[in-house]
């Protein structure tokens, strides 16, 4: 669930070194394998069991006419429009200067939940030049030391707080999102399941947030569709900045059950294409290929649609269980179909296996082939269960789990796919010692 804060403020007051300090043990959200480096202004973050993710958004300066300047404003910009809550940092050893006076506007203006914090108190003497920073009207100031840590624990319980509810628990309904790179036609595929009738039934009541979610009932089909302010935008000025439409996908995906990762038929499946999957697959979330424009493809010989699926195949494995659909928003080519499948990847990440038909199914394959002995030493398996969990996943019972290699895993893995419908869904085989009540 993605609860986003964004950390604002004019440079060196302390922004990167809190971000540090909140996100510091935890995995960076984008794949270092992916040829994606740990992006150093983007973190995971957890609080007394809540998770949200952070924006450090580098600073707010003014004064000059540098474009980089510029570009930087409006990534602060385009941050505090998407986050949910906005922690605003000043520095007790400056006290008050303009640019903070500006920034202060900015958050008043954005009417987002807001937490004033006075950095850099890194001793009790500088308690008493704190109260200076109430003269904002952004409520009352947390002292900290984002350096040595004090004060930061208070600020992150109160944070934690007020952060939205979980949306899992308001709406049990499907939520889906359109993710893709620039231009490949996201908006217009979205404009078509949603605009055009006026499907949309109602904002989702009961969240803080301005609404992510919209509630659709289109085809006789009643889900949620992730709406980032971002993929509805009209104009898409800064659209072919990289940071953008990272940090909008990374925004969707934790919001979704299924995304819908939508390609350029003429293009391909390129590098940012696979960034954009990892995310999708680390954060274990359901997918269907889109591959849009398909009117442009000129020769349509009956296998190009084939050849097309296993280039995509070849370049996913090993995640060869993808759903792939071949549009044309233009030409309005299998627009319900594409709403179908996601559907049908969400009903398939939320399957429920009865033990006993899992176990009349697997057991006597595992019969004909079971593990190889490792080491002089066999694995039985005894039994099997899916066990609760917001993906599929299965405890296999045995003696000897350990001994369990990864390739046989796969293999049941590859079995399990082909007996029960799991196609764009992750799913988790775990291999435990016996069950109590087998022993
Ligand atoms: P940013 O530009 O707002 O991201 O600021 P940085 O995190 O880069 O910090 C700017 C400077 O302030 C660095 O030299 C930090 O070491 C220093 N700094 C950050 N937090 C503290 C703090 O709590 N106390 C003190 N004394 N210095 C700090
Ligand atoms: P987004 O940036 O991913 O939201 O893409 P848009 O929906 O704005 O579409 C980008 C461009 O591609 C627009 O000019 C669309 O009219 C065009 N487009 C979208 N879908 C199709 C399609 O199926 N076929 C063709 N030929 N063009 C399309």
């Amino acid at each position: 669930m993605s609860n986003l804060i964004a950390i604002v403020g004019r440079p060196n007051v302390g922004k990167s070194t809190l971000f540090n300090r909140l996100t510091e043990t935890r995995d960076a959200i984008v794949d270092p394998s992916s040829g994606v480096t740990r992006d150093r202004h983007y973190g995971h973050a957890e609080w007394n069991g809540r998770s949200f993710s952070v924006i450090d958004t580098g600073g707010y300066v003014y004064g000059s006419d540098d474009v980089f300047e510029d570009a930087i404003n409006k990534q602060v910009k385009f941050s505090i429009e998407e986050a949910d809550i906005l922690i605003f940092v000043v520095d007790v050893e400056n006290g008050i200067t303009n640019l903070d006076d500006e920034v202060a506007g900015i958050i008043r203006k954005s009417k987002k939940p807001h937490m004033l914090v006075v950095n850099k108190v890194d001793n009790n003497q500088r308690l008493d030049d704190v109260h200076e920073f109430y003269k904002f009207g952004l409520g009352d100031p947390y002292a900290i030391s984002a350096m040595n840590g004090s004060g930061t624990g208070e600020l992150l319980d109160d944070l934690v707080k007020i952060l939205p509810e979980d949306q899992v628990k308001s709406e049990d309904l499907p939520k889906l999102t359109i993710v893709g790179q620039p231009n490949v036609g996201k908006s217009s595929l979205l404009n078509m399941l949603t605009g055009e009738e006026r499907s949309i039934v109602t904002p989702l009541a009961g969240t803080t947030r301005d609404s992510i979610f919209q509630k659709y009932n289109k085809f006789g089909h009643e889900f949620l569709l992730v709406d980032t302010a971002g993929i509805r935008r009209k104009s898409r000025v800064h659209e072919d900045l990289e940071y953008y439409s990272v940090l909008r996908s990374v925004k969707a995906i934790e919001e979704a059950d299924v995304c819908l990762l939508m390609i350029d038929a003429e293009k391909g499946l390129l590098a940012q294409d696979l960034t954009i999957f990892s995310l999708i697959s680390r954060n274990k979330k359901g997918v269907v290929i889109v591959v849009n424009k398909w009117d442009l493809v000129a020769d349509k010989e009956t296998n190009t649609a084939k050849q097309y699926s296993d280039y995509i195949h070849k370049k996913l494995a090993p995640f060869t269980d993808v759903p792939i659909l071949f549009t044309s928003v233009h030409e309005k080519q299998r627009i319900h179909k594409t709403l179908e499948v996601a559907l049908t990847v969400y009903e398939n990440r939320t399957k429920k296996i009865k033990t006993s038909v899992l176990n009349d199914k697997l057991l006597p394959i595992i019969e004909a082939y079971p593990p190889p002995a490792i080491k002089g030493k066999y694995v039985k398996i005894k039994y099997i269960t899916q066990l609760p969990g917001r993906i599929p996943q299965f405890a296999f019972f045995c003696n000897l789990p350990q001994y369990i290699a990864e390739n046989y895993r796969r293999f049941l893995e590859n079995k399990m796919r082909e007996l029960f419908d799991f196609s764009g869904t992750p799913i988790s085989l775990f291999f435990r010692a016996k069950d109590k009540r087998e022993a």
